[in-house]
């Protein structure tokens, strides 16, 4: 089979205009007698609006991530079925799949889950007969079939994954932007598109705050030796590829910085050699699933970077941890 896997990100699928273009894109590689596979995100702020909509029903945290991914998985569902409805009008046949019934079998950390594995048959024999497979980005299921989200941006992962489970020979990752670019093109108007750049330089650009890709998807394609190709919806720009280029250039490839992050402090005598307080943070850091991009320490403080959104949760915990559990 001829597989090709393109992800269409939440700016490409706004709306009914730009998912017009989507079909196009869609239908034009189909007619060069490949075997399509559609991996769409939700509609514009579709997912923001959702989680803004469940915090007026009741507090943030009264809020288990299990119901809050029961819901959020809807928002890439409408998309993939807009798209499916679209294409068929179009007198193409199409399917459309949710994260179950597309084989993307993950484990049970709601809002956050880690695929375990992809089993594709559903997806291959669709496609055999003829149709257009388009799937739900961001999602999949447990073994219980419970449905569970990937974490915010999820879709360039879910892409790779099934593109690896494939064995397809391209993914496609389109966004609102010409493809990697040496910072931010927002920001920096000088920024340089990127030919290539090797998946290592890519991962720790994404991980740094880089939005163009998910730093698992990259992770996961460096795993499978898969390249990606980072392009643009709205127009023909080539793109970016992320592959294993070997080269010994020392040329600085990437600026990039991370938003929403905060700094905490964590004071006290001798903090350099406390091994308990050092172990009781990433204690709490793993059972509430908070991530630590950096920790420092000196004789008297530990500094860890975290989400913003998750720094009050973690100075609760820390508190409650380090300071009121300890003085009782
Ligand atoms: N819709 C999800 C989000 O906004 C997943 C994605 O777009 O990749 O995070
Ligand atoms: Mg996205």
């Amino acid at each position: 089979m001829n597989i090709i896997v393109q992800k269409y990100g939440g700016s490409s699928v706004e709306n009914k205009e730009k998912l017009e273009l989507v079909c196009n894109k869609i239908i034009s590689e189909k007619e060069k007698n490949n075997d399509l596979v559609v991996i769409v995100s939700a509609q514009g702020k579709t997912t923001n609006n959702l989680i803004s909509t469940a915090n007026e029903y009741a507090n943030e945290t009264q809020i288990s991530n299990k119901d809050l991914d029961f819901l959020l998985s809807t928002g890439e569902m409408q998309t993939a079925a807009l798209l499916s409805i679209m294409l068929k009008s179009k007198g193409y046949n199409a399917v459309c799949l949710n994260g179950s019934q597309a084989g993307v079998i993950t484990d049970s950390n709601f809002g956050n889950a880690k695929i375990l594995d992809v089993i594709p048959d559903n997806i291959i024999s669709n496609l055999k007969e003829g149709n257009i497979v388009i799937i739900t980005g961001f999602q999949g299921t447990d073994i219980l079939g419970n449905i569970t989200t990937l974490g915010r941006g999820g879709s360039d992962l879910s892409a790779v994954a099934i593109a690896c489970a494939l064995d397809s020979k391209k993914c496609e990752i389109f966004s609102d932007i010409d493809g990697i670019y040496s910072a931010d093109p927002k920001i920096i108007n000088n920024a340089k598109l990127i030919d290539t750049i090797s998946y290592d330089e890519m991962l720790e650009a994404a991980s740094a705050g880089a939005k163009v890709l998910h730093n698992r998807s990259v992770n996961m394609a460096k795993k499978y030796d898969l390249e990606i190709t980072s392009k643009c919806t709205f127009s023909n720009s080539r793109g970016s590829i992320v592959s294993d280029s070997v080269n010994e250039d020392t040329q600085v490839h990437f600026i990039t910085k991370k938003d929403d992050i905060s700094k905490i402090c964590i004071v006290g005598p001798m903090m350099l050699s406390n091994k308990d307080a050092i172990s009781k943070i990433y204690k709490v850091a793993d059972e509430e699933n908070i991530q630590i991009y950096m920790i420092s320490f000196s004789e008297l403080s530990i500094n860890v970077i975290v989400d913003l959104n998750k720094a009050e949760l973690f100075m609760k915990k820390l508190h409650e941890n380090l300071i009121e559990k300890d003085a009782s």
